[in-house]
């Protein structure tokens, strides 16, 4: 629902193998080596030394968080973490290390198999549930409860648990009482030390909430978050639930605001009605009054823990998840900016090296690549989102397009984001030096998402329009493999583009839909000869916090 979770054991294709022994060093280290490392840091030097303090205060309660998530994720990691801790050889320090990126025993870029001995397949409910439980039995539980008190242990802030034989739901301020106490105490430390009061009101209800299971009036303080420092921190999202998706797994993201990209974000928005009045599609499908977008934040991480923190590094999150904040405030968009350029310089520009000719690499560039990245975001609020339905009345195009909407709406807002930073970049609203690197990086970009396959509607999205541009000459095939551009089709190709999947969705052509994908979300052999020469490049990153640790041992956290 939130969090963008590649799927990389497709990106890796590693078979399945029943009788495959447990991974040795040698074996651990080259799992180890898909995520490059890489310091994640940041000057804090403009921070008031009040705010400093407060970030420290922040860190700590973020390794609080950070153990807190290893328990929900499962009932004997802090044990095993343990015993791997004490084992100095080879093996023990590389599986140490593995476990660590990995939150547990179980590799999450491989069908979560085991990796430690004596582990069996990883339970998919967790420790949310009882171990001796079955699912049949909990949801038979639930729903004869009355209606309270079925809230509650349907609810994303209790465990259940068996007392006596019978099963009852345990509140999260009961179940990890010790945990949620300490990080309480360290956010209203940090509340105390803050002079920014939109900050303070965050950190003092979310404290309040970890102690009294009611988090709704701390995501709405989250909500109005108007500060230099920008945490997140709290039980959100239900993946690790993957028996019901009802509990919500603790993480925390600790991040800093950047005004330049803000600023860049507020001169894109002003121009968000103007971007509209210029849709190459039918005049009658665009919106006259584009309606209030929801919020984007670009934010710098320092820290990240617990479920924010293992195997593919998460770059950008919506939330919250409650429906009751989300009814009377909305989501809001967090987007990890030194992450994505931490991607972009360990993966994307290592795969440029592969799928570009040596001349197009200089075209390749951070600024471009992240400025699409928010245009992106933007245009997801543009173009029809509305088609007639059978009986004549407005449905969203979603619902008409059914599984196809995803991956039309996700290559609808890549290539109508190329299309309007070229029309800002016309207008002057942006530099004219983007359009050098903007296209040549979006190329190399392709290769990054379907990397990871066409299972999802990213790669899926992807696939079409690297197809679409293919077919309309405006990417073109080397005589060596590499892929280039022709920038005599490639504008043309992008505008039929974007008019080809916004008619589409103005009509809820579901049929339509369906046939294009069918025929353009495919990896065809120039694509596959790319992806194959990839293989020796890393995945993704392994964050380091290396300013996060200088904070603490400054301030003797
Ligand atoms: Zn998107």
């Amino acid at each position: 629902m939130n969090r963008l979770v590649l799927p990389l054991a497709l990106a890796l294709a590693a078979p399945i193998c029943a009788e495959e022994p447990l991974p040795d060093a040698g074996r651990l280290t080259a799992m180890q080596a898909v995520f490059a490392p890489v310091d994640l840091d940041a000057d804090l030097s403009a921070l008031p030394p009040g705010e400093r303090k407060a970030l420290a205060k922040l860190v700590a309660a973020s390794k609080v968080v950070d153990a807190l998530y290893l328990r929900q994720a499962g009932s004997d990691n802090v044990r095993l973490l343990l015993d791997l801790a004490a084992d100095p050889t080879p093996l023990g320090r590389a599986r140490l290390r593995y476990f660590l990126t990995m939150k547990g025993p179980w590799d999450r870029t491989d069908h979560h198999k085991p990796f430690i001995p004596g582990v069996g397949a990883k339970p998919p409910q967790a420790d949310f549930y009882p171990a001796d439980a079955t699912k049949e039995e909990v949801e038979a539980w639930q729903s004869a409860l009355p209606a309270e008190a079925k809230d509650r242990a349907t609810g994303f802030f209790s465990t259940v648990r068996r007392a006596g034989g019978a099963l009852t739901a345990v509140p999260y301020s009961v179940e990890y009482h010790n945990e949620l106490q300490a990080a309480a105490g360290l956010l209203r430390e940090a509340a105390g030390l803050t002079g920014q009061p939109s900050l303070k009101r965050y950190l003092e209800s979310r404290a309040k909430a970890f102690l009294d299971d009611d988090y709704f009036a701390s995501d709405v303080a989250w909500m109005e978050l108007d500060a230099s420092i920008e945490p997140t921190v709290g039980p959100y999202e239900t993946y690790e639930d993957e028996w019901l998706g009802q509990k919500a797994a603790f993480e925390s993201f600790v991040c800093l605001r950047d005004d330049a990209e803000t600023a860049k974000l507020q001169k894109f928005s002003s121009e968000l009605q103007a971007l509209e009045d210029r849709l190459p599609i039918d005049p009658r499908w665009r919106n006259p009054k584009l309606g209030a977008l929801a919020p984007i934040r670009v934010v710098n991480e320092l820290y990240a823990s617990g479920d924010a923190a293992h195997g593919v590094t998460t770059a950008a999150f919506n939330l919250p998840n409650d429906e009751r904040v989300l009814k009377q405030k909305g989501s809001k968009r967090v987007m990890l900016k030194n992450v994505q350029e931490a991607k972009f310089q360990k993966v994307l520009l290592p795969i440029s090296g592969v799928a570009l000719p040596a001349a197009a690499r200089a075209k390749v560039d951070f600024d471009a690549f992240f400025t699409h990245i928010l245009m992106h975001e933007l245009m997801h609020g543009l173009g029809p989102h509305e088609a007639a339905g059978p009986d004549g009345k407005p449905v969203a195009a979603r619902v008409m397009l059914k599984e196809t909407s995803s991956a039309l709406e996700e290559a609808k807002a890549d290539v109508s984001g190329l299309w309007a930073l070229q029309r800002l970049i016309d207008k002057g609203v942006v530099d004219k030096k983007l359009s050098e690197t903007l296209h040549t990086t979006f190329l190399a970009s392709s290769f990054r998402t379907l990397r990871f396959g066409i299972a999802e509607s990213h790669g899926k999205g992807m696939a079409l329009q690297v197809n679409w541009h293919l077919d309309r000459g405006g990417f073109i095939v080397n005589a060596d493999g590499t892929f280039g551009l022709d920038m005599r089709k490639l504008p043309g190709s992008i505008e039929a583009l974007v008019r080809e999947l916004m008619t589409i969705q103005a009509k809820g052509d579901y049929a339509a839909a369906k046939a294009l994908l069918t025929r353009m979300a495919v990896i065809r052999p120039p694509v596959r000869i790319v992806l194959d020469r990839l293989k020796g490049v890393p995945v993704d990153i392994e964050p380091r916090f290396v300013a996060a640790e200088r904070l603490l041992a400054e301030h003797g956290e």
